[in-house]
């Protein structure tokens, strides 16, 4: 019975600034401390549903943001880039349940700090023709494993784009985005309190959905040209125009993890 948290920090409660997400700024303390406290409530509510074991996967950056003293002392968790699940290092067919805490619509949503993976490097992502965040990116790569996705909380479109794939999804709304750096937020207590008790319900009730995509091929666009030319040295990728190319390996895993080797290529494109 071990749940997998994978936590992100931009639909954290009062994050709504890129400022408040990058470790080298004043503010970043405090959205770590936000973040940190999110997760421990999530935690509490794992437990005190019965969960037997809890692990916690930070996927903010350099995946490094969690303050591993303030965090519940019954969690082990996963720090640091970088790693080759990525936003969901820990994950395995051991894996009772998956859910995520902090997280943000994808790049082409209306959400506070919307991205995929990438805000300079990815500008939108489908799997066969679905638009696909953050949150559909990690649990089709859980339904490979075939582990259930049980809980979500961030930002309105977060939780929209959430129950797209799972209608019933057990969810709470931290803040509602009214621009792409603002919100209006929760107060970052009450939304532990809901997060707890939520996923506290979530867990006594055995909630949960494996949510896989109907089609694996992974189609992405990303923001400049420039920033493809080097992806062919991929043999699985195959570049469909000036900013867009399909990965096509028969198996989503695969797909997935090719899609994070460009996005890394990518990165690596100067002039
Ligand atoms: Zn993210």
């Amino acid at each position: 019975m071990t749940y997998l948290f994978s936590v992100d920090i931009e639909g954290v409660s009062g994050v709504v600034s890129i400022k408040q997400t990058d470790m080298e700024s004043k503010e970043y303390e405090t959205s770590r401390e936000l973040m940190t406290k999110e997760v421990n409530a999530a935690v509490a509510g794992a437990f005190d549903g019965g969960a037997g074991s809890v692990h916690v996967t930070d996927g903010h950056g350099n995946m490094r943001n969690l303050s591993i003293e303030e965090l519940d002392e019954r969690v082990e968790i996963f720090l640091g880039y970088p790693r080759l699940q990525s936003m969901m290092e820990g994950l395995s067919k051991e894996t009772t349940a998956v859910g995520y805490i902090g997280y943000h619509g994808s790049a082409h949503s209306l959400g506070t700090l919307a991205h995929t993976y990438s805000g300079r490097v990815v500008d939108k992502v489908h799997v066969g023709d679905k638009m696909a965040g953050e949150f559909a990116l990690n649990s089709y790569l859980a339904g490979e494993y075939e582990v259930p996705v049980f809980f979500i909380s961030g930002d309105q479109e977060a939780v929209r784009e959430a129950k797209e794939l799972y209608p019933e999804i057990p969810h709470v709304i931290s803040k509602y985005a009214t621009g792409r750096y603002s919100a209006r937020c929760m107060h970052p207590k009450a939304v532990r309190d809901e997060i707890k008790a939520v996923v506290r319900k979530a867990v006594e009730e055995g909630k949960g959905k494996v949510i896989r995509p109907e089609d694996d091929v992974i189609h992405a666009w990303f923001t400049d040209s420039g920033k493809l030319d080097n992806l062919e040295l991929l043999p699985s990728v195959e570049r469909t125009g000036p900013k867009e190319f399909v990965i096509d390996t028969g198996n989503y895993e695969t797909n997935y993890k090719v899609f994070r080797a460009c996005t890394m290529l990518a990165t690596t494109v100067s002039q």
